[in-house]
């Protein structure tokens, strides 16, 4: 049974955040004053299990749901990982399973998760520039350790590979061309995204945000582009190939150009409240249903009422006004 919300937008996407922790520290999601050492993450017991999110996900596919993607807080922080692939992969049904990471744990977990079922991953790196990457994650990490982590992602045939990096103007901007030279002809996609105003934490400001427009300028002006049809309903990234033929790009101009008209994802947050928007005040809890014994079918019926009353459209309407709502951080949520 497929199902549509008010604005008539199907539920085909799910994004599951399996840990709201980070190791990162990433100045424009998790800053450090606000997630220091006295920062209370989730406790354990409310995670959900493995079990408990596989559930979750079953309920899903079965209202439409055909692509999952792990993300967090850092999903490679969450032990053995792995398993839940492993389980993810043998819903019916279910066509697609990825991951966001940052691409930082050790090389050997690439094949535990292509092993288990892993078809596509993210990694994200903001920087080419040791330095400017550095002060970006806040842990003083450098960039060749994430090098080689998308190298290991490659060998591993786990593709095609996407990077994601978001652009704050003054801060990474000066990245842009070289990440652009770096990854094209290696068949990765760089997806270069605009700075958002998730959570309330990260100083947001609408002069911080390099648009997308200016972000394809930059590039098109040393190495030509053209446009690229968007291949499916919901895809976020505007698409861009190299006239040349080295290759692809996509940008993610949420502020800019805002897609929530095509917008088909829920987002299923470590403790197990769903939410129906990046930029929500509120999610709805399955935990309690999960815990107090509901079945399968109150599950499905749970989720297929919280879609069909769904009106979200953050970006569409973001304001002065909607800069102050109390929303959700996106290391909670899900980015
Ligand atoms: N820790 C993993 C990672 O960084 O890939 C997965 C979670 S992270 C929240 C997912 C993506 O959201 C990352 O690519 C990150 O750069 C992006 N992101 C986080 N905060 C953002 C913001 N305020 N604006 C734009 N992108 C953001
Ligand atoms: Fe961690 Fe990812 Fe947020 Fe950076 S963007 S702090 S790596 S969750
Ligand atoms: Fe979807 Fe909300 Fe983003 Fe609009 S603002 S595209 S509804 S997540």
């Amino acid at each position: 049974m497929n199902i549509t919300d008010t604005l008539g937008r199907p539920l085909t996407d799910l994004r599951i955040s399996v840990t709201d922790r980070c190791n990162f520290r990433c100045t424009y999601c998790m800053p450090k004053k606000i997630f220091g050492h006295n920062h209370q993450f989730l406790p354990k017991d409310d995670l959900l299990t493995f079990e408990e999110i596989e559930r979750v996900t079953r309920s899903m596919v079965g209202l439409g749901v055909q692509k999952v993607r792990l993300t967090g807080g850092e999903p490679l922080v969450r032990r053995e990982i792995e398993k839940l692939i492993g389980m993810l992969a043998k819903i019916p049904g279910l066509k697609d399973i990825a991951m966001t990471t940052n691409g930082t744990f050790s090389l050997e977990k690439v094949q535990a998760l292509k092993d288990a079922g892993l078809e596509r991953i993210t990694v994200s790196l903001d920087a080419l520039d040791d330095a400017v990457f550095k002060a970006l994650n806040d842990v003083d990490f450098p960039v060749q350790n994430v090098l080689d982590w998308i190298d290991a992602c490659d060998q591993a045939g786990v593709a095609p590979i996407k990077i994601n990096m978001m652009v704050k103007r003054g801060v990474n901007e000066d990245d842009i061309l070289p990440m652009a030279r770096y990854f094209r002809g290696k068949g990765h996609i760089l997806r270069l995204i605009e700075f958002m105003d998730v959570g309330r934490t990260n100083g947001w400001r609408l002069d911080d945000v390099v648009s997308s427009a200016e972000i394809v300028e930059k590039i098109n002006a040393e190495l030509p582009l053209e446009v690229v049809k968007s291949s499916y309903r919901g895809e976020v990234a505007n698409r861009y190939r190299y006239v040349d033929g080295s290759g692809e790009i996509g940008v993610i101009a949420s502020v800019t150009q805002p897609f929530c008209g095509d917008c088909t994802r829920a987002r299923l947050s470590a403790n197990g409240q769903i939410y129906t928007c990046l930029f929500a005040v509120q999610g709805h809890d399955l935990r309690a249903l999960l815990r107090d014994g509901g079945t399968q079918d109150e599950l499905i019926e749970a989720i297929s009422s919280v879609w069909r009353q769904r009106a979200d459209r953050y970006s569409e309407i973001r304001s002065s006004q909607t800069a102050d709502l109390p929303k959700i951080e996106m290391s909670y949520i899900g980015g």
